[in-house]
């Protein structure tokens, strides 16, 4: 199958012109397909290496520029490609319409797009290395079975090794319904489950039914992060090992070596591969037979790129559902706003259809009671309350775990001089460095520079400096302290152990340290949000979070929304196993015991929460009810990634093409970013605003030119970089 491209331009040889993609950036000039010769004719989707001025780059080859826009070349210019990688099908019409939709959407390149969805070892290898990998075993045979030369069985796993049935639970009543509709509808669904109401045996049923009625069809499960979620691959290995073989189930997430993620594309791409788990990059998995994506936690925001092109994998499981005609599922206790709003009943408009799974399974397998503890009326500068405390004493003396979380990490979060009010100030960014007591380190999580703590006040030379606040390193040696009487039934002393990004970077450790925690050898864990997600927590009883109240008030539009899912997934945690003896508690200590958002809470009534959302929402004119853009600046001063910015906005007045739009276009002034210098740079945002997804979008594209020549005005001397983050998250 491996032909090389042989030197295309010999003189009487007729060449033919190929449109190919590169990765190219999207503020160069080569920002679309450049063309190259090639002695035989190659389809659009094929990879080929090309030569790029002295280097030797990977491409895809594209479709041709639609008739009467092509651009005229010289062709005595035009250079061969160097190879074509003729071992690997072809990539498809729908994957190249994804890759093109996202690139416009999110106002990038599609080579960018392109290139950077595909494995990064794919740029290694030449056409017969590929053939070989191609040619192993589980690879090589669906990729025959998928070209019709092989054998009808050959994919499934040695007949033998199937069990003959799968124990599989009887289902409960809601996931019966669920089923039933998921089934009965086109979607897209929005599975709407209590947590610890079983999603995830409906995803896996849905996914089996699918799969099962088609010989060659694939799903996409996607997870926001997989180190997070192990106990989902296992189930999903455990499930479908044993009908398609152990290597039709593969992941696809950052966390691979390069050769681990080749191997699982190549499994995905020949088709070989049933499943695909994959974190947000799984979107763009080439998948030939696609019927189903599955996109877990879709409120998570790490599905949301914030480099490259800022894609939400989650709307872009949605687009690519409808143009391959795969069936899409969204699941979430706490969904996001937006889809919770697309999720309305149709008559009002609603484009996906809700699944409901109210009621958590067993019969006493009772949400948490969510206690709100009034900080106002407790001891002062107490951090635990005491009625917490001794609920906590109350867990361990019973051999029952509790979880204590809190969103930060480090000893402190700043020290202070009690003299002349010294700060532990980044000198490179506008923030603190937060204390570690551990190392005794002063360490900046922006741009991570670190120092030893000093000994004295390095203004005044005071040594009385101190920690200011609180982190979870604290936190844990403050519980040690409080609970250090505290015995466990069989009267050895209390078990505290701290995960969070801290403790976790060596790796290995975070699966160590989860391995105690279900193995019961812990009693109090103390962690960042990390442990809030996802996990399934038989033991633990008790969970409480020690200082919420700091996103009430932010500036940020949705950290409401954010702690609201945060609590509830973190509640979630608590009581999953019907056989512990008491009811599981969730406690909040705040100094707001009568916001809405706790009062929601209480009642587990994320409906009512969402409600009171949206109608701020719409009163206010955010999203959903309107679409924003941002520009994000880059520059050695703030001055210059300001006037950059308010240029360009104000350039776009004489955009002629889309002045008809411009009424239905906000354009804000540039501001400094929240945190305004990391590592001696300065940042701004614009943030433009619309009623119209399309109209915002025809006003980015024309807009893009501006940008690209407003950057090379005099008073933009200095700018670094600039990007348009489309549906920005953090704002
Ligand atoms: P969710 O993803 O909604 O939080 P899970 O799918 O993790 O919930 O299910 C919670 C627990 O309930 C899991 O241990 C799962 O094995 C179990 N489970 C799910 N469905 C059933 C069922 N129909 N009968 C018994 N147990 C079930
Ligand atoms: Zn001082
Ligand atoms: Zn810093």
């Amino acid at each position: 199958m491996k032909v090389r491209a042989s030197i295309a331009n010999s003189l009487n040889q007729p060449a033919h012109r190929v449109p190919v993609l590169l990765h190219t950036p999207v503020y160069s000039a080569l920002a679309h397909a450049l063309t190259y010769l090639s002695d035989q004719p190659l389809c659009p989707g094929t990879l080929v290496r090309v030569p790029l001025g002295q280097r030797e780059l990977l491409g895809v080859v594209w479709d041709a520029a639609p008739a009467g826009t092509e651009v005229a070349l010289d062709p005595a210019r035009l250079r061969p490609i160097t190879a074509a990688l003729l071992s690997l099908p072809p990539l498809s019409a729908n994957w190249r319409a994804l890759i093109s939709f996202a690139a416009a959407y999110y106002q990038r390149s599609p080579g960018e797009v392109a290139l950077a969805a595909l494995p990064p070892q794919l740029r290694d290898l030449n056409s017969l290395q590929l053939a070989r990998r191609l040619n192993r075993p589980a690879v090589g045979r669906a990729r025959e079975k998928l070209l019709g030369t092989d054998a009808p069985a050959s994919v499934q796993a040695d007949p033998a090794s199937i069990p003959e049935t799968i124990d599989l639970v009887a289902l409960t009543a809601e996931q019966t319904r669920a089923i039933a509709q998921f089934h009965a509808n086109p979607g897209p669904f929005l599975l709407f489950g209590a947590t610890g109401s079983g999603k995830t045996e409906v995803f896996m049923r849905c996914t089996a039914d699918l799969l099962a009625a088609s010989d060659l069809g694939q799903a996409l499960v996607m997870v926001p992060e997989i180190n997070l979620t192990p106990q989902l691959e296992d189930r999903f290995k455990a499930r479908f090992g044993p009908l398609y073989g152990q290597h039709a189930v593969v992941s696809l997430h950052s966390g691979m070596t390069p050769a681990q993620r080749l191997k699982s594309w190549l499994a995905a791409h020949s088709g070989s591969a049933r499943i695909v788990l994959g974190t947000r990059m799984a979107v763009f998995a080439s998948m030939p037979q696609l019927k189903l994506i599955i996109v877990d936690e879709e409120h998570d925001p790490s599905y949301k790129s914030h480099e490259g092109a800022r894609y939400s994998a989650r709307d872009l499981a949605i687009y690519r559902g409808r143009l391959e005609g795969a069936k899409v599922m969204l699941g979430s206790a706490t969904p996001s706003l937006e889809s919770w709003h697309h999720s309305r009943p149709s008559a009002e408009g609603g484009r996906y259809l809700r699944l409901e799974m109210p009621s958590r399974v067993g019969a006493n397998a009772l949400l948490p009671l969510v206690r709100r503890v009034d900080m106002n009326h407790q001891p002062k500068a107490c951090v635990i309350a005491p009625p917490l405390l001794a609920a906590i004493s109350q867990r361990i003396a019973k051999g029952e775990q509790s979880m204590v979380f809190l969103n930060r990490r480090g000893y402190a979060p700043v020290l202070q001089c009690r003299d002349c009010d010294w700060k532990s100030s980044c000198p490179h960014c506008s923030a603190y460095r937060v204390f570690h007591k551990i190392d005794r380190s002063l360490r900046c999580h922006h741009c991570g520079f670190a120092e030893p703590v000093p000994r004295a006040c390095p203004d005044c030379g005071n040594v009385d400096i101190a920690p200011v606040g609180r982190g979870t390193e604290r936190l844990e040696e403050h519980l040690a302290l409080l609970l250090a009487g505290i015995a466990r039934p069989d009267g050895t002393p209390v078990r505290i152990v701290r995960i969070d990004a801290d403790t976790t970077r060596l790796k290995g450790t975070l699966q160590a340290q989860l391995a105690q925690v279900h193995s019961g050898e812990v009693d109090v864990l103390v962690g960042t949000q990390m442990i809030a997600k996802g996990h399934d927590f038989r033991r633990i009883t008790l969970v409480a979070a020690i200082n919420p109240d700091g996103a009430l008030f932010s500036s940020d539009f949705r950290a409401p929304e954010r702690l609201f899912g945060l609590l509830m997934q973190a509640a979630g945690r608590a009581g999953r196993d019907a056989g512990n003896s008491s009811r599981s508690e969730m406690w909040v200590q705040t100094c707001y015991p009568t916001h809405p958002l706790f009062a929601a809470l209480k009642e587990h009534d994320y409906p009512a929460f969402a409600q009171s959302q949206l109608t701020e929402r719409l009163q206010a004119g955010m999203p959903p009810f309107c679409f924003q853009a941002l520009v994000r600046a880059e520059a050695g001063t703030q001055q210059v990634a300001q006037a950059f910015l308010n240029a360009a906005s104000q350039a776009s007045t004489d955009l002629t093409s889309v002045a008809h739009l411009l009424p239905y276009i906000t354009r804000y002034p540039a501001v400094p970013m929240s945190i305004q210098r990391i590592a001696n740079i300065e940042r701004a945002q614009l943030l433009i605003e619309s009623p119209s997804r399309t109209a915002l979008q025809r006003f980015l594209s024309a807009w893009q030119a501006v940008l690209h020549s407003t950057r090379k005005q005099p008073e933009c001397k200095g700018l670094l970089r600039w990007a348009i983050d489309v549906d920005p998250l953090l704002i």
